[in-house]
């Protein structure tokens, strides 16, 4: 897509908010009785090595067991896996397992990460594109914790019209059910507990090296609302509406730059969120979204099976009621029987249905317990 393609997208006008009940339709399925059942998804992570007839083969497999929707990652941060022309592309995955998961029945919803750019051309002529820290340092050249976390400053609209272009793109695919939004966030903040031992770091409070966005822009932005730089509060973790400012700058992209994309060519669109949202600064109960997905890996935070119940509860809560939630659960952390378990509390917590992270790590054992648990 170019530049005069992507803007006639966006033209006025053109992009309606078009949240009609057909979106909505297609995240509950309603039972011959009328009551609403469960709706499961899985995530794939990219996979650009198993043949288009063993997918073929995995698709109706995972069909059985009760998936619905299938969440490929069609694009990492790095390069792309369907026919992009604005991104670096790797293999046209999507083209080939779209056609093979609508054969076996699965509605199909493409996985992108937003916010972290690896992109070697992006990052050599936009270097000024990348979020910066409370120490004044780029994710660019001091990434926090991994390499890959080169995060996008999100109050740039040169940011927000390259992630609006993947956007567009996907949702111009005819027979794509959906796009779903991940690495819709800040850097970490705060690591979640289990995570912080394994980076040799104890995080009892917010510091600045892990602390975004203080650039130029993100700061005169702050200062014309309240009169205030950021850089020179000296708790910035104690100032609500430097907090406020933050999270209002990823609900920004979410409401006002990616769902009306999505909802124009009747995508439904849907995130993957943490339940700690704070130390992402990820508000996601304010999103206009059609399903979210909180991340509920409860070994990451230290936790059992009840934890997943009451995060799954306290995210109904918080969400409207036309909003549908789907726990997502962490399979490797979880035997097969412990997998039961988990939807048993998604379920019990008010989940709509289950996300599987990941297809990829589910054995046979675990299929066989998971089919068991969300068919009874
Ligand atoms: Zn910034």
């Amino acid at each position: 897509m170019n530049k005069r393609e992507f803007l006639k997208i966006l033209g006025a006008g053109a992009v309606g908010l078009a949240a009609n009940s057909l979106i909505f339709k297609s995240c509950f399925l309603i039972r011959k009785d009328g009551q609403e059942k469960h709706k499961n998804w899985a995530w794939i992570t990219t996979d650009l090595k198993t043949p288009v007839d063993e997918w073929k083969r995995k698709f109706a497999g995972m069909h059985e067991a009760g998936i619905h929707a299938i969440l490929p990652e069609i694009y990492g941060s790095r390069r792309a896996h369907y026919a992009s022309k604005h991104l670096p592309v790797d293999e046209n995955w999507l083209e080939m397992i779209l056609p093979a998961a609508k054969a076996e029945g699965l509605e199909i919803h493409a996985w992108m990460w937003c916010m972290p750019c690896n992109i070697e051309d992006i990052q050599k002529k936009h270097p000024e594109w990348f979020s910066v820290n409370g120490k004044g340092e780029s994710s660019l050249d001091k990434p926090a914790y991994v390499d890959y976390c080169k995060f996008l400053c999100p109050s740039r609209p040169e940011v927000h019209e390259f992630i609006q272009m993947t956007a567009a793109e996907l949702a111009q695919y005819e027979t794509l059910d959906g796009i779903h939004l991940d690495y819709i966030r800040y850097p970490d903040v705060i690591l979640a507990e289990a995570l912080q031992p394994k980076y040799g770091i104890v995080q009892d409070r917010e510091y600045p090296e892990y602390d975004y966005c203080y650039c130029e822009v993100c700061r005169n932005k702050f200062k014309e609302k309240t009169g205030i730089d950021p850089l020179k509060l000296q708790e910035p973790s104690e100032n609500k509406e430097w907090r406020q400012f933050r999270y209002d700058s990823i609900t920004n992209i979410v409401n006002d730059k990616l769902i009306p994309i999505a909802h124009k060519y009747n995508k439904v669109i849907s995130a993957a969120v943490f339940p700690n949202w704070e130390f992402v600064r990820q508000e996601w109960y304010r999103w206009n979204l059609d399903a979210v997905m909180p991340m509920l890996y409860h070994s990451f935070y230290n936790e059992d099976m009840e934890w997943i119940k009451k995060q799954t509860e306290k995210g109904v809560m918080s969400l409207p009621k036309n909003i549908p939630l789907y726990s997502g659960l962490y399979v490797p952390q979880l035997r097969p029987d412990e997998l039961t378990e988990a939807v048993e509390a998604s379920f019990d917590g008010g989940a709509k249905g289950i996300v599987l992270f990941s297809a990829n790590a589910m054995t046979d054992a675990h299929w066989k317990y998971f089919s068991k648990a969300v068919k009874s």
